[in-house]
């Protein structure tokens, strides 16, 4: 079977493994804060701090500004669902804005009318790698007051206009889970500039514990371990390769899939550099298969595809018992539409010519 992710785990990572297993240090030490300072270095933000994982990491983010009840946070219905779970958690509402179907991503020219007197933050998704508009979300941000936090769960390495992801905003946030585009295995990271926000999250993240261990106020224990964090410094040595794999693996099923009667093949924005973390096509009328007959033939062949996102967040159960009614019509079509094939870097060339000759069979 040719999956839809892979780790690529190799001898470095396991080594590093070893030399934290043999020091006897496991826990959140001086391997994550090396990490944080690679990775702070690599996004272009004076700060990065580690956490257990993507969601927490936006969770986290969320309360460093001060996100809470009767605060409005405006976020694409076409993501991870934990985009907006962690939104309800603070107590915050989330309030929907429907994407674009060329690129998946929270649309800006509809945010404005979302914006009321109690919206504090805009939360884009970096949505399978290509970087939103964030040129038009920080205007808008700015002109009106508001806060900016960026997930960038699928974006390591992503730039709009030559400027990474995760930098533009009030704070990134990434994931380090299995299926990202450089892993720990589980495990998060937030960036930014702010030192405020920087205190607050190693605080929250560890029982309350000022970093100077002075002062004790309410947190949680959403660290990372060393162990992870020795994973992570090697991934991240390897993820421009990583990355580059993707980009050649996208464009060969690009180049071969494109003319395809049915079949709308990911855009490739020039303004921007992708991360390549989804390979995502959309499955219109024109195709004699339905996106779901589509992703059961390729199985029955041994590829696997896989469905991103097969519920808009704002249609599931949870948003529909609180009210939610929204009519997001380009979300909503595209989770009908759109399935996503194999690119990551295990993927070989004899991989991609077998998953095109299955599609053309049809
Ligand atoms: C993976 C992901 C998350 C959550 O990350 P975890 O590390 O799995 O908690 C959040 N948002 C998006 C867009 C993601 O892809």
């Amino acid at each position: 079977m040719i999956r839809i992710s892979e780790p690529v785990i190799g001898s470095e990572e396991k080594k590093a493994i070893n030399q934290v297993l043999d020091s006897g240090y496991l826990v959140q030490g001086k391997t994550v804060n090396t990490f944080e300072r690679k990775f702070a270095r690599f996004i272009g933000t004076k700060y990065a701090v580690a956490t257990s994982s993507g969601t927490t990491a936006l969770y986290l983010a969320l309360l460093a500004l001060g996100i809470g009840k009767g605060d409005e946070v405006i976020t694409p219905s076409f993501s991870f669902i934990s985009t907006s779970s962690v939104i309800l958690f603070t107590g915050a509402k989330p309030i929907f804005v429907d994407v674009e179907k060329e690129t998946f991503n929270i649309n800006p020219n509809l945010i404005e009318q979302k914006i009321t007197k109690k919206t504090k933050v805009i939360l884009p998704v970096h949505v399978f790698g290509l970087p939103a508009n964030m040129e038009k979300i920080i205007n808008i941000a700015q002109k009106n007051k508001l806060l900016v936090i960026e997930d960038a769960c699928q974006a390591h390495g992503a730039k709009f206009k030559n400027q990474k992801v995760g930098s533009f905003g009030n704070a990134g946030c990434f994931s380090f889970y299995a299926t990202k585009n450089i892993t720990t295995g589980e495990g998060g990271m937030v960036t930014t500039n702010n030192k405020n926000i920087v205190e607050k999250i190693i605080s929250l993240r560890n029982h309350g514990f000022s970093s100077d261990k002075k002062n004790v106020g309410l947190g949680f224990n959403f660290k990372m371990t060393d162990l992870a964090a020795a994973i992570g410094i090697e991934q991240l040595k390897k993820l421009r390769k990583f990355n580059n794999i993707r980009k050649t693996n996208t464009e060969f099923l690009n180049q071969r899939l494109k003319d395809t009667k049915g079949l709308v093949t990911p855009s490739t924005d020039v303004k921007s550099k992708h991360s390549y973390h989804l390979y995502t096509l959309r499955v219109t009328r024109d195709f004699p298969l339905s996106r779901d007959q589509l992703f059961d033939y390729l199985k029955q062949n041994g590829i696997q595809a896989g469905i991103f996102y097969n519920k808009p967040i704002h249609k599931q159960k949870i948003y529909i018992d609180l009210g939610y009614r929204d009519n997001l019509e380009a979300t909503e079509s595209l989770s009908r539409e759109v399935i996503s094939l194999p690119i990551h870097p295990k993927v070989t060339k004899k991989d991609l010519e077998k998953i095109v000759k299955v599609i053309k069979n049809i």
